[in-house]
């Protein structure tokens, strides 16, 4: 078993589609062992997204990830951070596959609805980031 982080972003919480987007991630058979609805600091923002720093998009992603609440989740599957990627699709909605979650829900690439873990070793970070308890 392997775990994952996924986070709802802001657009998404806003438009009411937690539901929606969590029903998504259960019927591909990830299982959800922690969740949470936090509203991330600008300082928080700044660390989780720092191998971006310096990027001509960082600002505007930061401002973006603190500027309302998200849901925070850990996901737990076999391959789960592949899994979760594909059922999430490309970072640019125009671009995501028919059927993946940013396709669906996503409005242009700051406001892409959801936010997965890229490897194995991003997860093991991301997921102590918020939830330092869980192995
Ligand atoms: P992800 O793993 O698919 O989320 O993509 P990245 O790790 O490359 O980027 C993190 C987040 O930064 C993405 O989900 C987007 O919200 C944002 N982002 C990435 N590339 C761009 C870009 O070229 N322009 C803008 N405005 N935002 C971007």
């Amino acid at each position: 078993m392997e775990k994952t982080l996924f986070i709802i972003k802001p657009d998404a919480v806003k438009r009411n589609r937690i539901g929606r987007i969590l029903s998504m991630v259960e019927e591909a058979g990830l299982k959800i062992i922690r969740l949470s609805l936090m509203h991330l600091s600008r300082e928080q923002a700044c660390e989780f997204y720092a191998m971006h720093r310096g990027k001509e998009f960082y600002e505007k992603l930061v401002d973006y990830m603190s500027s309302a609440p998200c849901v925070v989740c850990v996901l737990e599957g076999n391959d789960a951070v592949k899994l979760l990627r594909s059922i999430c699709g490309a970072t640019d909605p125009t671009l995501a596959a028919p059927g993946t979650i940013r396709s669906e829900f996503g409005i242009n690439i700051t406001m892409n609805s959801v936010h997965a873990s890229d490897s194995s070793e991003s997860a093991k970070r991301e997921v102590k980031f918020f939830f330092p308890e869980v192995e």
